[in-house]
């Protein structure tokens, strides 16, 4: 009874739960605490006694946890000024190392780069680079961050909270795995990207789409075939997209709402469905989606926001009616031929292709419905001819991953991607496809990107995305995560190797210390 009696009043007093060996309370403090139960003794006689106890060891009183500070990260370092001296830079842009370099960090920015030395103060967190690799952080093209369980669990047994607590962790693991910004290629992350930006939860810079725009029977309807129409029964039947992961539109006039209402959300660009896919059950990888006149409503609406569309794409000649329309980035588009690449080099298209599409490992892929099995085996066939012709064109391929479905098989594919592109393009190409292209691509949101500087690039002047390697990237992806296996790969651990993680002149990890 005494003890219970003691445990309130001791959280009353220290708020915070106290613990507490009964058997090791001296008998004075017990009669202590039962005269000051009655009144004859003082608070503060009572609370010098518990603090002697205290000072004992006897009782303990649990640190208390900030909440969203935990949850948040390891150990995040917010420091105005950070100075990483003797470092060794891969800019993102030269096949090359500059080699005993020193780079400041105020705010968000990096404010200088030099070979002398350059100055601390008291407020500088200085960080010896001894001679490791100081490099952007990466950028990941096209990333689902809320299609994190596989489709049919979505589909079937998940709710809207249910993703987006999950798109929280792959946020996380994103970031730990030296991702500093991704774009996501369709879902609803928007609060996602505002609890990011705000520093509530750890994770890169979000470029979100929005629910991806598909027309009827398209790559992004996910109805079951007897299920209801959302315009002719006036019922959204899939609950992706209820969820805002997909949005039926057909014609002009819905196109154009569809595309205005992801504005509206938040959307840095517009993502729709232009041809058919492997994922999906009523869309033919044959097929052309949308009309042109579609894709311009689309590319209209955009751009009248002074942003732009990225299609969902794999042939030829849906290529050239996106072109025709103004997309500007081609999502998969695997089956690049010569008359295509010649055309998208003249108009610039940015091609976002994730290379395990072309791997043999994808026919292992459990999203895959058996009866598309043939599509990856094409893609096989196909990636010589890819590589070629990007090379042959000098075409601005950016990095991506796609990796979806259940946390730890996107972990593998994330990082089995970063080293299949660097045996199709050797790693200067992959990396630079990872930071200065795809850094360039985000551009084209204009306006709509609210952060204020150049991603992917080390240069003054750009934002504080950096990592800290323990090897060099251009001689050896592996020190960045690359992995030779995929679905076989053991359960990923941290990187030993990425030292340092920052993001907007934040550390989120620092290994270092
Ligand atoms: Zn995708």
């Amino acid at each position: 009874m005494l003890k219970i009696f003691l445990i309130a009043i001791i959280v009353g007093l220290f708020s915070s739960p106290i613990v507490f060996a009964e058997e090791s309370i001296p008998d004075w403090v017990k009669t202590t605490a039962e005269f000051w139960i009655k009144g004859d003794v003082s608070d503060s006689e009572f609370i010098d006694a518990l603090e002697f106890l205290i000072e004992q060891g006897v009782l303990t009183v649990p640190q208390s946890e900030n909440i969203m500070q935990s949850s948040s990260s390891n150990n995040i370092q917010n420091s105005d000024r950070v100075l990483f001296t003797n470092v060794n830079i891969f800019d993102g842009k030269n096949n090359k190392l500059q080699q005993n370099m020193n780079v400041l960090v105020e705010g968000n920015k990096i404010t200088k780069i030099s070979s002398s030395t350059i100055n601390s103060n008291s407020n500088t967190l200085v960080i010896e680079g001894n001679g490791k690799t100081l490099m952007p952080g990466l950028i990941d093209g096209h990333v689902h961050f809320a299609i994190n369980h596989n489709y049919g669990v979505i589909e079937n047994d998940k709710t809207l909270e249910d993703i987006t607590i999950r798109s929280t962790l792959f946020a996380k693991h994103w970031l730990m795995d030296g991702y500093t910004t991704v774009r996501d290629a369709g879902g609803p992350v928007f609060g996602l990207k505002r609890a990011i930006d705000a520093g509530e939860v750890p994770g890169p810079r979000i470029f979100p789409s929005g629910a991806m725009i598909s027309q009827t029977s398209g790559h992004g309807d996910f109805r079951a075939l007897n299920d209801p129409h959302p315009t002719i029964e006036g019922v959204r039947a899939a609950n992706w997209e209820r969820m805002g992961i997909v949005a039926i539109a057909d014609g002009r006039d819905e196109v154009l709402t569809q595309t205005r209402q992801n504005l509206m959300q938040g959307a840095t660009q517009i993502k729709i469905m232009a041809g058919g896919g492997g994922s999906s059950k009523y869309d033919p990888i044959d097929t052309c989606q949308y009309t042109l006149d579609e894709i311009k409503a689309a590319v209209e609406a955009a751009s009248d926001w002074n942003t732009y569309v990225m299609a969902h794409i794999f042939l030829p000649k849906c290529m050239d009616r996106a072109m025709d329309a103004g997309v500007k980035t081609f999502e998969h588009a695997f089956f690049i031929d010569e008359p295509t690449a010649k055309r998208i080099s003249e108009e610039g298209v940015y091609l976002v292709s994730q290379m395990t599409g072309f791997s043999p490992e994808a026919l292992n892929n459990p999203l895959l419905p058996s009866d598309k099995l043939y599509i990856i085996e094409n893609f096989v066939n196909y990636q010589e001819e890819y590589a070629e012709l990007v090379t042959k064109y000098d075409l601005k391929v950016v990095h991506q991953t796609d990796a979806v479905g259940e946390p730890e098989d996107a972990a593998k594919q994330i990082r089995y991607e970063l080293y299949y592109r660097g045996e199709l393009f050797g790693p200067f190409e992959a990396l630079k496809q990872a930071t200065s292209v795809a850094g360039e691509m985000m551009e084209l949101s204009g306006p709509r990107n609210n952060y204020d500087g150049k991603l992917g690039v080390v240069e003054e002047g750009a934002l504080a995305d950096i990592l800290l390697v323990d090897g060099n990237p251009l001689e050896d992806l592996s020190v960045l995560g690359a992995n030779s296996k995929w679905f076989d790969a053991e359960t990923p651990q941290e990187i030993q190797t990425i030292n340092i993680i920052m993001k907007d002149g934040v550390i989120y990890k620092n290994s270092l210390n």
